[in-house]
């Protein structure tokens, strides 16, 4: 299997939603049965061995696949949310965005300390998000943290902004 393949089915959208973005629409690929199958195989592949019993994805691409791989693993899945949207008592953590103020969501029941999470989301940018998905996770205390994206944006530098010791990888890398 070659990520070349998965990587060229990624369409580029200059400007949106705003001028200056170049948008990765993951859509072209998903709509690949092939491809579906080779991008679930890359990431069971890659974390198959590493007792993962949560995968907590992050609202709203990080529900494509991280659902079906937590069905591989062998995991359950967890929604994270922007407010207002989970039903039951949550967990906040805020962060800034480029404009403004941001938060996302848990459920305040939703891990254990017995838990090894896998946090995915489909790409990194600035980071912003998934540093603010990390702290929420791990107010719980789980046992370990494995950071996912589809995508990594790399002259962004968004891994920069995790301590050395987090293991987060990409499947696929854009300069921008
Ligand atoms: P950030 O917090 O800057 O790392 O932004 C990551 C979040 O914004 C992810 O949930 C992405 O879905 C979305 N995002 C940011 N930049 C892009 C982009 N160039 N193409 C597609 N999605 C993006």
């Amino acid at each position: 299997m070659n990520v070349e393949n998965l990587k060229s089915a990624v369409r580029n959208i200059p400007d949106f939603p705003i001028k200056g973005i170049q948008f990765k629409d993951i859509t072209t690929l998903f709509q690949s049965a092939e491809l579906l199958q080779d991008l679930s195989d890359v990431l069971y592949a890659q974390y198959k061995d590493k007792g993962i019993t949560k995968v907590v994805g992050i609202e709203s691409r990080g529900f494509f696949m991280g659902p079906a791989t937590a069905i591989r693993l062998h995991a359950g899945f967890i929604p994270i949310r922007k407010p207002g949207k989970l039903p039951y008592k949550v967990i906040e953590e805020k962060y800034t965005k480029e404009y403004g103020e941001d938060a996302i969501q848990i459920h305040e029941d939703a891990l254990s300390a017995d838990d090894v999470v896998l946090l995915h989301d489909d790409l990194l940018a600035t980071g912003g998000t998934m540093v603010a998905a990390y702290n929420l996770v791990k107010k719980f205390g789980v046992k370990k943290i494995y950071v996912n994206f589809i995508i990594e944006l790399e002259k962004l530098e968004g891994r920069k902004h995790f301590a050395p010791d987090v293991d987060v990888e990409s499947i696929l890398q854009f300069e921008i």
